[in-house]
């Protein structure tokens, strides 16, 4: 039956549920503060362009299917160029490319590791069987009700891994080299979670990357909210910007009205938000958790020279990399010495810097807005750590080039963009749904209510917002 739907933000997950539930016939309005994107936009000054938030791009099926399920051509919307090597590591004086696809990256384990060349044979085998399990289940629907964890799906991709061991020790149970353990430990911090919690699947995150490629859009990753926009409103879909939403209206157990800043209410059968879930729990009446997730401390800069020793992606790796997870995970504080990764799309596109310069990307995984940091006071000392360990791997920036810097704290998070504390994956892991799953993308009390993004299933990231919006359609 068709509805009204009001949808909360217009970022990648907001656009998402705007396609799919205009795809079902819903006559949908997008309510958007600030620009289509969110998250996914893109900053421009000075002749510099650059990625504000999301930089590495995989599984771009799940995007061009968005199109194909609204009968185009996705080529028509969005090109994607495939990058190779898929990432650069600087590492303990040495420059180590990991290659695009499986037989490449097996090939460079073997001459760089091959202490660790039988047992990544091993986990690639594991994950080629376990990933279509997880395309059946975490990606195909969200995970509410407890009967839903006898999913023979979610059973047989728990088995190839034991899940009482965590993350760390799955890693270093499986590789010796310092240089694997290094590459490996961050990826639960994709989605929210330290290298301390029981998380296999974050090891499907570099299987992706390998067997799916790493991928620049063309136009920059804001090119693939645009391309969203661009569709929503072929289909129908009112996008209004500079509709800044304070609350909702309630009525029993309904939102009837989400109410904007200049006073207007808007009435709507369902709603849909794409604000952070756990900080938009204060619009209902809620306490907020008391502990966030964690977040990122960005450094973006406009740089008057070229820098041939980066890649497009480059993973820098300091000697005491542990000590900085663990100041991460356990004190929660931003590590002395942290990993840094840079990303530089001047190396592969020559229109987002002026001729012979480079724009740099520096993300930093960081704990979020917590009571015991005092965020304006410790970003200076920040930004030289990071490029203190940039510039101890031989990639030296001189304050002298830089001819554009911005800064990005948790506290820019939760400003700008309405996180929970500046945390981007909502509240702490300890918080889980099942003690497992981002929460859930159904309001309990509020039955027309449904919440779409990167703090609710299936989690945070580009192609988990987009299934998000799959997902809510579906439960309109
Ligand atoms: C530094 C950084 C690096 C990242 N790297 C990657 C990466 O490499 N790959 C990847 O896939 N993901 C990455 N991510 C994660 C990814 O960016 C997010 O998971 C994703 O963009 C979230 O999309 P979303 O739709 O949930 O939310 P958002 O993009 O945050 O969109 C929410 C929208 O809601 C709007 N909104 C909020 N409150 C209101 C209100 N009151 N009224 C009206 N509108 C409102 C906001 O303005 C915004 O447009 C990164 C994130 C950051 C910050």
């Amino acid at each position: 039956m068709k509805k009204s739907v009001v949808i909360v933000g217009a970022g990648l997950g907001g656009l998402s549920a705007a396609i799919h539930c205009r795809l079902k016939g819903h006559d949908v309005v997008v309510l958007e503060q600030g620009r289509v994107g969110g998250k996914a936009g893109r900053i421009s000054e000075g002749g510099y362009t650059l990625d504000p938030g999301p930089s590495i791009i995989i599984l771009t099926e799940i995007y061009k299917k968005v199109f194909r399920d609204a009968g185009r051509n996705p080529d028509d919307y969005l090109q994607f160029e495939r990058l190779n090597p898929i990432t650069r590591v600087m590492f303990r004086g040495e420059t180590i490319d990991i290659p695009d696809g499986y037989e490449a990256a097996q090939g460079l384990i073997d001459r760089v590791a091959p202490e660790d060349s039988a047992e990544f044979a091993v986990m690639w085998s594991k994950l080629c069987k376990i990933a279509p399990l997880v395309e059946k289940s975490v990606f195909a629907h969200p995970y509410e009700k407890p009967w839903q964890l006898a999913d023979p799906s979610l059973i047989k991709f728990a088995l190839p891994f034991d899940v009482r061991k965590t993350y760390k020790e799955l890693v270093d149970g499986m590789f010796k080299s310092p240089l694997l353990r290094a590459f490996f430990y961050g990826f639960p911090s994709y989605g929210g979670q330290s290298y301390r919690s029981k998380a296999p699947g974050a090891l499907l995150i570099p299987y992706f990357m390998l067997q799916d490629g790493v991928w620049y859009p063309k136009g920059g990753v804001a090119a693939i909210p645009e391309a969203f926009a661009r569709l929503a409103t072929e289909l129908g879909v009112e996008i209004r910007t500079g509709a800044k939403v304070v609350g909702f209206e309630r009525e029993g157990n309904r939102v009837s009205a989400a109410i904007l800043d200049d006073g207007e209410r808007i009435a709507s059968e369902v709603f849909i938000c794409n604000r952070d879930r756990v900080q938009t729990q204060s619009w209902l009446g809620r306490e907020l958790p008391a502990k966030p997730s964690y977040s990122y401390f960005t450094v973006h800069m406009g740089v008057r020279r070229k820098f041939p020793e980066l890649k497009h992606h480059t993973l820098f790796v300091p000697d005491d990399f542990e000590a900085g997870f663990e100041e991460l995970y356990e004190e929660r504080v931003f590590p002395s010495s942290p990993i840094v990764y840079l990303n530089n799309t001047s190396d592969t596109d020559s229109s987002v810097a002026p001729e012979g310069c480079s724009n740099l990307f520096a993300v930093v995984t960081s704990p979020a807005n917590e009571d015991h940091l005092d965020w304006p006071a410790l970003t200076a000392a920040c930004v030289d750590r990071t490029l203190g360990v940039m510039a101890r791997a031989g990639v030296a920036i001189d304050a002298s080039e830089i001819e554009m810097q911005r800064v990005q704290t948790p506290v820019y998070f939760e400003q700008e963009h309405g996180n929970f504390r500046g945390s981007l994956y909502g509240a702490d892991e300890k918080y889980r749904l099942f003690g497992m799953f981002p929460w859930s993308n159904q309001d309990s009390e509020f039955r027309n209510l449904l919440y779409v993004g990167g703090s609710v299933q299936p989690g945070a990231g580009l192609p988990m917002v987009t299934l998000s919006g799959k997902f809510v359609a579906e439960m309109v």
